[in-house]
């Protein structure tokens, strides 16, 4: 029996301002409820205006994914009554999108889009003292209220959850070479999923995190495959994914698009969108990751593999990549450290490299340490998580710490001065005191010597 699974994706746009005011958008560092108005807080009598950039983002986002620009487009109202949105309805895009009909391929199956529109971001809701079934009462933030959405919905063509796993990663990507979103944001994407097995179509909804949506979506595969096999019908229902339990409850039935009372909003005005506007924002859009890759490849000849990782962990990531072969052409050794060593350091401490202490020039001073053999690999390996903390140039880290480390005989001496008990044991041969004496000079030397070298030493040191 196969599953099908239809998403709808929520990414938060990173204009400056928010999607009918001036509001600033970012707001993540702000008291809750300063950065409003009466515009996003939905009171009486205030009318919305329009920000333009909102909409070229989205076109942006259109083109990238092969869509059709709609000429003209309009925002409506959708009904609901929630506290997350105060004046009863989200200004949202219903019968004419702004972009349709798109593709994105992952692998060899296509992956059809039906439409890509804006809409309003509602409140933030924090549940007091537990999750959304346990919580007593709930506090509303509305600084989020009003910022610029992209909703994506997929047609239901995605086979499994690692599938939509793999397709976010690559909208997410997209998106960063687009400049229109901020990947290290909290919650820049968030999910609604559907999926169904052969009965009812199951929704999940508001999934953060791409791992939780594959979590998600393959415990909902196991619960509705269990369900069908004791013969039991699977009921058209909306699910909450609990993030601690990595299980899926149910919230309430379905209800239908129609019967949110769409209406068209008459505070707005038509979105007239002409085709020189398109073929404009079009001329000025980046090369996007999977053409980007397969340039990288070619040009620098370096493996397919090792591009697409540069590329997709990011176009800053990408972009210094290149950025240092125009300083010192040596790809191979270029790639071949960032991905295996300054990635790994950067990812430790949670920075991309734009917003690390680690500079091009920096960076190449490095590769040149060790491309005329100043300094070895393995010491190299070491020096770049100095290198990465702390932004020094790096002929300045080799010397204060080859000044730091002290001979490694005079180390051992005193370790085996220290642990008399354990050198006489490893003098009759104890295999657990060799290791005990490697551990702690390993230990003293913050793992910078090599084991082989230790037991020479000790050895003859025996011989004395
Ligand atoms: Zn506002």
């Amino acid at each position: 029996m196969a599953i099908k699974i239809g998403l709808e994706i929520h990414c938060r746009l990173n204009t400056k301002s928010k999607l009918f005011c001036s509001c600033s958008t970012n707001s993540q560092e702000k008291e809750p409820n300063k950065e409003t108005c009466p515009i996003c807080l939905g009171l009486p009598g205030y009318k919305p205006l329009l920000n333009k950039s909102a909409v070229e983002y989205l076109i942006k986002m259109g083109l990238a994914f092969n869509c059709n620009i709609s000429e003209e487009s309009y925002f409506s109202r959708k009904t609901y009554f929630y506290p997350d949105m105060s004046k009863n309805f989200q200004i949202t895009q219903y019968e004419i999108p702004i972009a349709t009909n798109g593709n994105i391929h992952i692998n060899d199956n296509e992956i059809r889009i039906k439409r890509i529109h804006l809409e309003e971001d509602p409140a933030r809701i924090v549940y007091a003292n537990g999750s959304i079934s346990t919580t007593k009462y709930v506090l509303i933030d509305y600084n989020r209220a009003g910022a610029p959405l992209a909703e994506l919905v997929t047609e239901p063509d995605i086979k499994s959850p690692k599938e939509a796993r793999l397709l976010l990663e690559k909208i997410s990507s997209v998106l960063d070479y687009l400049g229109i979103y901020d990947p290290s944001k909290e919650a820049s994407i968030r999910v609604d999923a559907n999926i169904s097995s052969d009965g009812e179509r199951v929704e999940i909804k508001n999934i953060t995190g791409f791992e939780n949506v594959e979590k998600a979506l393959s415990y909902e595969e196991i619960r509705q495959k269990g369900m069908s096999r004791m013969n039991k019908k699977i009921e058209r229902e909306t699910r909450h994914f609990d993030e601690t339990t990595k299980m899926t409850t149910a919230m309430r039935k379905k209800e239908y698009e129609e019967d949110y009372g769409y209406i068209f909003d008459p505070d707005l005005p038509l979105i007239n969108i002409d085709k020189n506007w398109v073929e404009k924002i079009k001329s000025s859009m980046p090369e996007l990751p999977e053409k980007r890759a397969q340039r990288m490849a070619t040009q620098y000849s370096i493996d397919q593999y090792d591009a697409n990782v540069i590329v997709y962990t990011g176009r800053d990531f990408a972009d210094f990549f290149e950025s240092c072969i125009k300083k010192l052409n040596k790809p191979k050794e270029i790639s071949k450290w960032m991905i295996n060593y300054l990635l790994k350091s950067l990812n430790w401490r949670s920075e991309r490299i734009s917003n690390s202490k680690v500079t091009v020039d920096r960076f190449i001073e490095f590769i040149e340490l060790i491309d005329n053999n100043t300094i070895t690999e393995r010491f190299g390996k070491e020096l770049i998580k100095e290198f990465v903390d702390s932004g020094d140039s790096p002929k300045g880290l080799v010397g204060k710490i080859s000044t730091q480390t002290k001979p490694l005989n005079e180390v051992i001496n005193n370790i085996i001065i220290e642990n008399p008990k354990a050198f006489d044991e490893f003098k009759l041969g104890k295999k657990e005191a060799l290791q005990f004496l490697i551990g702690k000079v390993l230990n003293a030397t913050g793992k910078r010597s090599d084991p082989k070298e230790i037991v020479n030493i000790l050895n003859s040191m025996l011989e004395k």
